[in-house]
């Protein structure tokens, strides 16, 4: 909470000396005490009551290995964000240093796991505090919500919800399929802040999120590929003898599997059939790949063709989204909102006939002692463009281009020209 950005924060009352704090220090420390203090298990140092074993069977969780961990760490994307603070080493030196990276990170997991303690350093986050709801001035109607955390609830907890054993009702109609796709564009929405009128592509593009009926495909060929390699329970590899083709151990290719005759359209989109024809499509070095966590990574790198660059999720909500919108054309511009038909007129205060992106932060006289600024600040690190300070560029580093949003953000924010 050192770095306190933020100052829609009214000033706070201390519970403990009944003060007011009005500093942001003050305010950031008094809500980081309050966080840490609710975050405390109150056990009172009880211990736990002595249950019963009800089976003599224990569950064994292998060792990672160090192999497993370096064919992660190669399929890491270089320019996708590493960790919540800058400190966080990059993917790409994760990558390029995985063959001998691998050794002390297996030995820290399997410690970790051996010893049920996860390192205190991996706990730490840069912390905002969400308003719940009441007196603003109180502390305890704030909670804590890590950077970025929107994005990793939606994929901790309500994904998993909207595929579990989606390999199984894959088979539903269009209809049920775009309702659920629908949902998800919606979270894709509330977390970039991109209005309803933002399209599909755009919403994809901010989150890095594919399809849910894309990841549906690569779930069933990973638990296809499990089955394959016998790595189920019984009753599946069973099942897979009915789709396995006469010369089987005779043929070179045995990875290759028979689709069943579909007389029904929902036979044919079910588990198998579907699979199968999936799976016979896929090149043999992949159907060949041993590992399950090799194969999941290998079709994943095959599949996506972007990853959202860490800097897209950098600095205060308010701008960050405003930023975004003029991305997608979706801003309070004129010009963006004349395209969708929600102002008569796309002109600007300036009697510029358009305003757009290229004039708010090109031309437009209103802010030339703020652009001046700006391009004082950027002109160092990539040439001045609208697509360099909407994308960024691949040309200059992660940290060049957090550089050049920063100062993007800051020209949003003095220019008022989105608000006061
Ligand atoms: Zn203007």
């Amino acid at each position: 909470m050192g770095n306190c950005r933020s100052t829609s924060i009214p000033p706070l009352l201390n519970p403990n000396t009944n003060e007011i704090s009005v500093g942001e220090k003050e305010k950031a420390d008094l809500l980081n005490s309050y966080f840490c203090n609710i975050s405390i298990s109150s056990d009172d140092g009880v211990t736990p009551p002595d249950l019963p074993l009800r089976t003599q069977h224990s569950l064994d969780i292998d060792e990672i290995t160090e192999d497993e961990i370096k064919d992660i760490l190669k399929s890491l994307e270089i320019g996708k964000a590493s960790g919540e603070d800058c400190t966080s080493i990059s993917h790409q030196m994760l990558k390029y240093t995985s063959n001998s990276v691998c050794v002390p990170l297996s030995f820290i997991f399997n410690c970790s796991m051996r010893t049920s303690k996860f390192p205190s350093c991996w706990k730490d986050a840069n912390v905002l505090a969400f308003f719940k709801k009441g007196d603003k001035s109180t502390v305890s109607n704030y909670c804590p919500i890590a950077l970025n955390n929107l994005n990793k609830i939606y994929l901790a907890y309500i994904l998993p919800l909207l595929e579990y054993a989606c390999e199984l009702w894959d088979r539903c109609c269009v209809r049920d399929s775009e309702k659920i796709e629908r949902l998800q564009f919606e979270a894709a929405r509330i977390i970039t802040g991109l209005p309803q009128f933002a399209s599909i592509e755009s919403l994809l593009f901010e989150t890095g999120w594919e399809t849910l009926s894309s990841r549906r495909n690569r779930r069933k060929l990973c638990l296809f590929h499990k089955i394959h390699r016998n790595n189920v329970i019984e009753y599946l590899m069973d099942c897979i003898s009915n789709y396995t083709e006469d010369n089987y151990y005779n043929t070179r290719n045995r990875s290759h599997y028979r689709v069943p005759r579909c007389r029904l359209d929902i036979f044919s989109k079910s588990f198998f059939p579907s699979s199968i024809r999936a799976w016979n499509l896929l090149p043999l070095d992949i159907r060949s790949i041993q590992s399950s966590p090799n194969f999941k990574n290998t079709i994943r790198r095959n599949d996506i063709s972007f990853l959202v660059p860490k800097y897209y999720f950098i600095g205060n909500r308010m701008e960050n989204i405003l930023h975004t919108k003029l991305r997608h054309r979706c801003s309070p511009l004129k010009a963006d909102l004349y395209r969708v038909n929600l102002v008569n007129d796309p002109s600007c205060e300036c009697g510029c006939p358009l305003e757009d992106s290229i004039h708010f932060f090109l031309e437009c006289p209103l802010y030339i002692n703020f652009r001046n600024q700006f391009f004082k600040n950027i002109q160092h690190l990539a040439d001045i463009s609208i697509e360099h300070i909407l994308f960024g560029t691949d040309e200059i580093t992660v940290e060049q281009n957090t550089i050049l949003f920063r100062n993007v953000h800051s020209y949003i924010r003095h220019t008022k020209r989105f608000f006061d």
